[in-house]
């Protein structure tokens, strides 16, 4: 008999051990990951086995696996987006963030000609699906703002996705019908003590709150969720392992919703934090390739904290969407580019270069979440 499913993602997670889910990665041989790239339909066993330092001598074939299913997939394409940032004000104290409440520096927040501003400057080079993204700080940058903002945005571009505080389910069905396409929540890391150790004040050091967003944004029906962690916070085998737990569990409760990962590594700020447990390129593309292996249909995203050699050389191994030419300071593209960034980017090239780049290794660049007209020509059919 089949355990009955948890309400909320928290009550499975429970469940697991990290230091025994962390020796059980460590433990898995060559034999396994051959099992595991040999399967037709691998399982988080096989996920374990790919990411775990025993897969490192299969990267090649790794990586050849990886591009013929994302090719399957996804064609010979990748989505471009930019994010927009509407506000550094935030009443949390994160331990890897220049926007810090304990971060001494000039707060600002994007008045509705001021985004105007900025989203004409992404229109200009192109851009129609765009990111929002603010700290949080509820009293100013709370769900009116964001009514505020899509209202003033919705005409403008065909995809808002945002990345904000976790919000209530009710304030996720407000925004639906003013454009909201998809919400990145990343989790940071899955390690409850050190999160604990990383969050010490604000909203967002309630651990479970967080954990559990992504059940809000099912129930709600928000059309795509994003997931991932801070690499270089804890151990990222372990934290890749419990996001891959974590899709699983979303993708069979909310299987009308579209699922995508990042994997963004530590960047350095102001003041920044150096990465606990460091992760090299190899193991980076690694884990690309790993999550691709297991997953044919998610989504796998690479931002500007990349450098340009690194995502010149991975976009064919398994990404389906790029970031270019961000902006990680609200103001940054033409209100006021001198603003403190929330991380410095490391891929500083324009839009148009990474369309040139993505052009002359054979793909194509698509400025829109093509994901959408796609559920709607299907359902069509
Ligand atoms: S990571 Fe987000 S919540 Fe934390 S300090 Fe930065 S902006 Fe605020």
């Amino acid at each position: 008999m089949r355990a009955p499913q948890a309400e909320r993602f928290s009550e499975l997670f429970e469940q697991y051990d990290w230091a025994a889910t962390k020796a059980s990665i460590y433990a898995k041989t060559a034999a396994d990951v051959e099992r595991a790239l040999a399967s037709e339909k691998p399982n988080l066993e096989d996920f374990k086995a790919l990411i775990s330092p025993a897969a490192a001598p299969y990267l090649e074939q790794m990586a050849q696996k990886s591009q013929a299913l994302t090719l399957k997939r996804f064609g010979r394409t990748l989505q471009l987006y930019a994010p927009l940032y509407l506000s550094n004000e935030c009443q949390n104290i994160c331990t890897y963030c220049g926007f810090s409440l304990d971060n001494p520096m000039r707060r600002r927040t994007l008045s509705g000609s001021e985004i105007l501003m900025e989203a004409t400057a992404l229109k200009e080079m192109g851009y129609e699906h765009i990111l929002l993204v603010t700290g949080e700080a509820n009293k100013t940058v709370g769900i009116d703002y964001f009514e505020r903002a899509f209202k003033a945005l919705q005409p403008h571009f065909a995809q808002l996705s945002m990345e904000v505080q976790p919000l209530k389910q009710e304030e996720y069905e407000r925004l639906l019908p003013l454009g909201l396409h998809a919400v990145l929540v990343y989790q940071e890391t899955y390690h409850k003590e050190d999160y604990k150790k990383h969050h010490p004040k604000g909203r967002k050091s309630n651990f479970t709150y967080r954990l559990d967003t992504p059940d809000r944004l099912g129930r709600a029906g928000v059309h795509k969720m994003g997931l991932g962690v801070l690499i270089g916070l804890e151990d990222w085998r372990t934290d890749s392992f419990f996001t891959a737990l974590h899709l699983d569990y979303l993708e069979r409760k909310y299987w009308k919703s579209k699922y995508s990962i990042s994997f963004p590594r530590l960047r350095p700020f102001s003041g920044g934090l150096d990465p606990k447990v460091p992760m090299n390129d190899r193991e980076l593309v690694q884990l690309i390739c790993a999550y691709r292996i297991y997953n044919e249909e998610v989504e796998l995203s690479l931002s500007t904290r990349e450098s340009e050699h690194f995502r010149n050389h991975v976009i064919k191994l398994g990404i389906t969407s790029l970031s270019a030419g961000s902006k990680t300071n609200p103001g940054g593209y033409v209100v006021e580019p001198q603003s403190l960034e929330q991380f410095e980017i490391s891929d500083e090239r324009s839009p148009a270069e990474i369309v040139e780049m993505i052009e002359a290794q054979g793909y194509e660049a698509v400025w829109k979440d093509w994901d959408k007209a796609y559920s709607g020509l299907l359902s069509k059919v």
